[in-house]
């Protein structure tokens, strides 16, 4: 594993040269249906930020593992489930409705906590998958604005698995575009400065165009096993 981290990190290094950005990059280590071992191995080689998608393995594993892991929810969050992670981890990355940043607000207020949250943008209108349209966001992230106990750090978007990474380079752009954009707008409490964009196959491309946070699996920790 510490030769594949190594080979990422200097990936990483050479996409952000590249695109000529000079942000600073965020692997995640998205480690969904990983053991815990596998985590800890990780953790040895100096690896700290991982991703989920599911709150049940989410909440067992930062039960068995040391709390200076970082945990960042990146898939699709039920409302009724938010009690369970609120306080727990570092980053939602999945925030895809207002009724889920409503119930993120509202229990993150009862633990007196403000919640750190991307806000996941369906860049390439497929619909099989969460996110708010790229014309939805401004006028969500308006309203969002005025809950007290979330705090709008960037944007997130999920691209379509392609053979060639490049195909969704437009997406990229697209996605910081709008974070410019955005960010131009100086609305009181948010920024989007953080770009949560990139897996396994098109990390470098994502870098290449401004993300600040990439979620790598299979390159990592090797093809997943669903059937377990
Ligand atoms: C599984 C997953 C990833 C990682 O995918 P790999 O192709 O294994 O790198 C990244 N982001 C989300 C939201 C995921 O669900």
């Amino acid at each position: 594993m510490k030769t594949k981290i190594e080979t990422i990190k200097q990936a990483i290094n050479a996409a952000v040269e590249k695109g000529g950005k000079q942000q600073a990059v965020t692997l995640v280590a998205v480690s969904k249906t990983y053991p815990a071992e596998a985590i800890e191995e990780a953790m040895a080689c100096g690896i700290f930020d991982f991703g989920e998608n599911k709150v049940q393995e989410l909440t067992h594993k930062l039960a068995v593992l040391p709390d200076t892991a970082r945990w960042h929810l990146i898939g699709h969050l039920q409302t009724n489930k938010v009690k369970y992670i609120i306080g727990k981890v570092a980053l939602i990355h999945s925030v895809d409705s207002l009724k889920l940043a409503e119930e993120i607000d509202k229990q993150s207020a009862k633990s007196g906590i403000v919640t750190p949250i991307l806000i996941q943008v369906n860049v390439a209108k497929e619909p099989t998958k969460f996110g708010f349209e790229v014309e939805e966001v401004v006028a969500a992230i308006r309203h969002m604005a005025t809950f007290k106990h979330v705090q709008i750090k960037g944007l997130m978007t999920i691209a379509p698995f392609v053979d060639d990474p490049e195909q969704n380079r437009p997406l990229f752009k697209k996605l910081f575009a709008l974070s410019v954009d955005i960010e131009k707008q100086n609305i009181d409490n948010i920024s989007t400065k953080i770009l949560s964009m990139g897996m396994s196959n098109d990390y470098r491309v994502a870098i290449e165009e401004g993300a600040t946070i990439v979620r790598v699996g299979t390159a990592l920790f090797g093809q997943r096993d669903y059937t377990v």
